[in-house]
């Protein structure tokens, strides 16, 4: 029998769960050794599904969020085991997302074969380095730990919200600033009385109002965000467009951010006009996106990232209906209340914060006096800002590279991390949200899964092959 080969999952959010869920169920053909290791020892939550909040609720319907790209179902199940009334239209908590995937991560170690092995190890990865031969990694643990791999996948996931450019960026030191939104703790230590910013009106805002509103928070709550948009409701009942309906949207929509704009625009309101929904339309073109992306050139992805990327994210990236329904009640009540404009500075005195920002359109600065400002900007993009040592140590060495828009991060079409020089890596890979640079739609669940699964096929081939070949 052969030894095992080693393949080091960092980061045991969904992508890297849902990876070495499909390794331990379609591996066995030879010895394999998983390792799954996460900066804290849960496993298979992440980001999104981390939090305790019954308040933070799924914005995709039970119906489309298995894990398993192969069983569109198993979320589905898993939730009616728990809930019988549970329709594939219902929204759930993202607590229960998270039980959902420990207990696959789970039932998939116990299923597999002996020759399948799962390690979980609990610990920050600082370093990479390649072997000179180039065909395996030496995987380094801040804590001194070190793993010999065959490949990596790097499923580091989400970035800390990006702060917005101050005059004065010490403020993002003080107290009064919280730069994790889904800290509960750093929520629970702000003055109930006292009124609040929040920086972005996204779904990441939405969780933010919700987690205070839970928390009784009787101030104002501020939403500011540069075009002051709001998340739109998804429906309590899907349609879906005709497929050749949709080719025909896909094939209308040209190669320019305008062409593709006016298609879609034209599109919505020919549907609209026999009585539909626009968010047929922008659920139809969800297969096409990557397809969309490649179409365009650098210029016109800058042009649609610069004029329409947040009109798109408000359209694509919806809440609940339940979820909207009380986000919309706190707007009503006047509690919360959105201001459209940019955040120029924030000075601590004596009675908290007080913000400068100009009005959207306008030059001229107003002020704002608030005890906290939360940033709700959602995750950022750029691994050139990025805090992880290991985000720093792999661009250091040129191994990894980030898109020319800092969207994400640089992948041939298996996910092998494409190097400054151009040449993809034979060991390190990369599956998770910042495939948005090569796929534009990369960052739920529906795409997640298949890029896991893609994931594991091609590593257990390239294992396969690695072992026929003569030594
Ligand atoms: C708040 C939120 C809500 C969402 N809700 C939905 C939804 O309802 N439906 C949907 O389809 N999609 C949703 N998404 C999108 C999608 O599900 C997530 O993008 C997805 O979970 C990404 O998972 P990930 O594993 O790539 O990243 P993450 O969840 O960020 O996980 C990455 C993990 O890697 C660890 N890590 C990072 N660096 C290191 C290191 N150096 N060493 C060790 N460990 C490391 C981190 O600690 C973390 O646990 C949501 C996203 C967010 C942010």
């Amino acid at each position: 029998m052969s030894l095992p080969r080693t393949i080091a999952i960092i980061g045991a959010g969904f992508s890297g769960a849902a990876t070495a869920v499909n390794l331990l169920r379609m591996g066995g053909a030879q010895p394999l050794r998983v390792v799954l290791i996460n900066r804290s020892g849960a496993m298979a939550r992440g980001l999104a599904y981390g939090t305790s909040s019954r308040d933070h609720v799924l914005n995709v319907p039970a119906g489309n969020m298995s894990a398993l790209a192969d069983d569109p179902d198993d979320f589905l199940r898993y939730c009616r085991w728990a809930d019988p009334a549970t329709t594939p239209s219902s929204f759930v908590p993202r607590r229960l997302y998270g039980s959902y995937l420990e207990a696959l991560l789970d039932a998939a170690e116990h299923a597999a074969p002996e020759s399948v092995t799962l390690e979980r190890w609990a610990g920050e990865v600082s370093a990479i380095e390649l072997a000179p031969a180039g065909q395996s990694a030496a995987v380094r643990l801040e804590d001194g730990r070190e793993l010999q791999a065959d490949r990596v996948v790097l499923a580091f996931g989400h970035f800390a919200p990006g702060k917005p450019a101050i005059r004065q960026p010490a403020f993002y030191a003080d107290r009064h600033y919280v730069g994790d939104p889904w800290s509960a703790a750093a929520l629970q230590r702000i003055d109930p009385t006292e009124p609040v910013l929040l920086f972005g009106s996204g779904l990441t805002a939405v969780d933010g109002v919700l987690s205070l509103a839970r928390q009784r928070h009787a101030g104002p709550i501020w939403l500011m965000s540069r075009r002051g948009l709001l998340p739109k409701a998804h429906r309590e009942q899907r349609a879906v467009l005709p497929p050749q309906e949709a080719q025909r949207l896909f094939e209308a929509m040209g190669s320019t951010a305008r062409s593709q704009l006016r298609a879609l625009r034209r599109a919505v309101l020919e549907h609209e006009a026999r009585g539909h929904d626009w968010r047929d339309v922008v659920a139809a073109l969800r297969p096409f996106t990557p397809r969309l992306w490649a179409r365009l050139p650098t210029r016109e992805r800058q042009r649609f990232v610069r004029r329409l990327q947040s009109f798109w994210d408000v359209l694509r990236h919806r809440c609940a209906p339940e979820v909207h329904a009380r986000f919309m009640a706190l707007i009503e009540s006047g509690q919360v209340r959105l201001l459209a404009g940019r955040l120029r500075d924030c000075t601590v005195t004596e009675g908290g914060v007080e913000l400068a920002w100009a009005p959207r359109g306008s030059a001229v600065e107003q002020t704002l006096r608030v005890g906290a400002v939360i940033n709700c900007s959602g995750p950022d993009t750029d691994l050139g800002r990025a805090a992880n040592p290991l985000i720093r140590q792999l661009l250091e060495r040129g191994v990894m590279d980030a898109d020319e828009l800092r969207i994400g991060v640089k992948v041939d079409a298996d996910g092998a991390l494409i190097a400054r020089d151009g040449a993809a890596s034979p060991v390190l890979r990369y599956v998770g949200p910042l495939l948005r640079a090569r796929d534009w739609e990369a960052t739920a669940v529906p795409e997640l899964r298949m890029h896991a699964r893609a994931m594991a096929e091609r590593l257990l081939e390239e294992l396969a092959e690695a072992a026929q070949a003569p030594p």
